[in-house]
């Protein structure tokens, strides 16, 4: 019999224990009014608990989180930045509406939808956005089927191939290939950005597009990116940007400008929600003129003043998510954009920018590292001659739990021997930085002195160590009733 380490609410049960009061019935009691056959045989089986003892229970589990209210979560590629509370109380004013609200009756939303889609026009450099793909790795879906429906639609119906180099990050191969294409990687270049000949050698007749997450998961901006889409485009491809990780760029440069036809943006990332907390993402598709026929149905478009819901698209391919998307999550990021402005934007992305450069800077002596330029929004370290002790980058990020931080990605990406990717988000002061930094630095000297101790941590939660390897492979997600 497993137990959890917090005991469930059935395990504090108590018999009889109540959180209520009703007052006694003044009226006949009614009783055996549904038929035989719609009840169960035996009452359920609840917990029976105090009102105090599930405040305790709920509060105390709470307490055990941690998320970016409590401090700093440097989790790489996730941009878990610090969000303004007032995008949070927009998001939940909007939740209300209902979904199947007639159309004439939430002019407002679509005209928020179009001022939203506009805005990303504006700093991605694109000409239409669609804002209903759920998340990221949907967005590339939705972006690949548009290609798809691009090629089809003229007739060039062997194409079939997307290129993805080795830094892209996971979801653009497993994306390409449930949108029905085959997968052809090329490998990195020395400097970390995209191999030009093997760009060269990969085109060729069967290449319907080549997809590039930039900056790449090293944190790199790719140095060559105009001749790279001129290579794809003179081989008959389209160019597709993954642009999950647009907080390093917004308001510097733009996917449009440097000759991409496709992109998608994380909401849930730069804009304004968290990603990583489980809960509804956002990853609006922008795609340039020639690809507009192809987005999905209803198209918000431009009447006049206001927005219009637009069904009559003979050429889309469809719906890719139910009603408007996760609106909630659309109006968040678009309180978030009102509130910063476009040059609020651009600094948003420096200060992303330093702050990822600061860590890097100040930890490169202490630490290995993978490329020794200068990074985005993030920046990859490694332990180094740490290893030398017997000490990993799984011991690194468990002993950073004690210290009090969430740990960075880890093992990722795949093409950096155990990379730590850390992503410190505009939102940190320097003091915070520093702190951190500190925190590093204690952790490599403790590495040196003391590696058993390092194999012992987290000490301070109430799981140290779980078996991973049985978690993943045995899972008990079915609690077992004594
Ligand atoms: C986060 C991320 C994705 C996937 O986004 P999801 O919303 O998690 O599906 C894709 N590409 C990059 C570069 C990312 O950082």
């Amino acid at each position: 019999m497993t137990r959890c380490a917090y005991p469930l609410m059935f395990e504090k049960s108590k018999p009889g224990r109540r959180a209520y009061d009703l007052p006694a019935l003044d009226v006949p009691a009614q009783k055996n009014l549904l038929p035989q056959a719609l009840r169960s045989a035996a009452n359920p089986n609840l917990p029976e608990l105090s009102e105090v003892d599930v405040v305790r229970h709920f509060v105390g589990l709470s307490r055990r989180n941690y998320g970016v209210d409590n401090g700093f979560y440097p989790l790489g590629s996730c941009t878990m930045k610090y969000n303004p509370k007032i995008d949070e109380e927009v998001g939940v004013l909007f939740a209300q509406l209902h979904p199947l609200a007639d159309a004439d009756c939430i002019g407002g939303a679509v005209d928020l939808m179009l001022h939203l889609q506009e805005a990303l026009c504006e700093v991605s450099g694109f000409d239409a956005f669609t804002l209903q793909p759920a998340a990221g790795a949907h967005g590339e879906y939705t972006g690949l089927t548009l290609i798809k429906a691009y090629h089809d639609h003229r007739g060039d119906t062997a194409r079939n191939v997307i290129i993805v180099p080795d830094a892209a990050h996971g979801t653009n191969p497993a994306s390409a290939a449930l949108a029905g294409f085959k997968i052809r990687e090329i490998l990195s270049a020395p400097d970390g950005g995209v191999d030009l000949d093997a760009l060269r050698a990969a085109m060729g007749p069967d290449v319907a597009g080549f997809m590039l997450t930039n900056p790449n998961t090293l944190g790199l901006f790719d140095k060559n990116i105009a001749q790279i889409t001129q290579i794809v485009h003179d081989g008959g491809g389209l160019c597709y940007y993954d642009g999950a990780n647009f907080n390093a760029i917004m308001g510097v440069v733009r996917p449009g400008d440097m000759g991409f036809d496709v992109m998608h943006i994380n909401l849930h990332k730069t804009f304004s929600t968290p990603h990583g907390g489980g809960g509804p993402g956002s990853g609006p598709v922008g795609c340039t003129k020639a690809l507009i026929p192809f987005l999905p149905t209803p198209q918000v478009v431009r009447e006049g003043e206001h927005g219009r819901l637009d069904y009559d698209r003979p050429l889309s391919v469809g719906k890719v998510k139910a009603f408007f998307g996760n609106f909630s999550i659309i109006a968040r990021a678009y309180a978030y954009i009102l509130s910063l402005g476009g040059e609020g934007l651009k600094e948003a992305s420096e200060n992303a920018v330093l702050n990822a450069n600061y860590i890097f800077h100040h930890l490169k002596g202490t630490y290995g590292i993978a490329h020794d330029r200068i990074c985005m929004h993030e920046c990859i370290l490694t332990p180094g001659e740490l290893e030398e002790y017997g000490v990993h980058t799984s011991d690194i990020a468990k002993a950073l739990i004690d210290f009090g931080y969430h740990p960075p990605t880890i093992y990722f990406p795949l093409i950096v021997h155990e990379a730590m990717m850390i992503e410190p988000c505009e939102s940190e002061s320097r003091e915070t930085l520093d702190a951190f930094i500190t925190a590093m630095k204690e952790i490599a000297a403790l590495a040196k002195a003391d590696p058993e101790r390092m194999h012992k941590m987290p000490l301070t939660t109430p799981v140290g160590r779980p078996d991973e390897v049985a978690a993943a492979r045995n899972p008990i997600v079915k609690y077992e009733w004594q």
